[in-house]
């Protein structure tokens, strides 16, 4: 593992994640992950550091509450976030990783339509 870094499209928000060189993503298909054709790597958060842009995020909540979509307020990409499913974790977009960075070796759907049913179903994988 190493740390990988990425961020927004305009560079407001930057950040690094220790990382494997290549991952098995997670594609996930509830209502705003399939609108932003998001790609999931979830980490701990020991693992994700904020390196520029705390205070250019805007934050997005609905639902449970739980997740807090973070968002450029300048470009408007989600870099990164806290998922429902690790809300003491992050998960990185890996979409926005720098170019090279990694390689995404395999992508899983996580069934997010149906949340509870795909999250006990994929409990410990997470
Ligand atoms: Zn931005």
């Amino acid at each position: 593992m190493s740390w990988k870094t990425g961020g927004c499209h305009c560079g407001a928000v930057r950040f690094a994640v220790l990382a494997p060189d290549a991952v098995e993503a997670r594609e996930c298909n509830c209502s705003i992950c399939r609108m932003t054709g998001y790609l999931h790597l979830i980490v701990g958060q020991e693992r994700f550091r904020l390196r520029r842009g705390a205070d250019k995020l805007t934050t997005y909540s609905f639902n449970t509450g739980t997740a807090k979509h973070y968002f450029c307020s300048i470009c408007g990409v989600k870099s990164f976030y806290v998922p429902r499913s690790k809300p003491d974790g992050y998960s990185v977009n890996v979409r926005c990783l720098d170019d090279g960075q990694m390689r995404v070796t395999s992508v899983s759907l996580f069934d997010g339509q149906h949340w509870e049913e795909a999250f006990a179903a994929s409990r410990g994988a997470i």
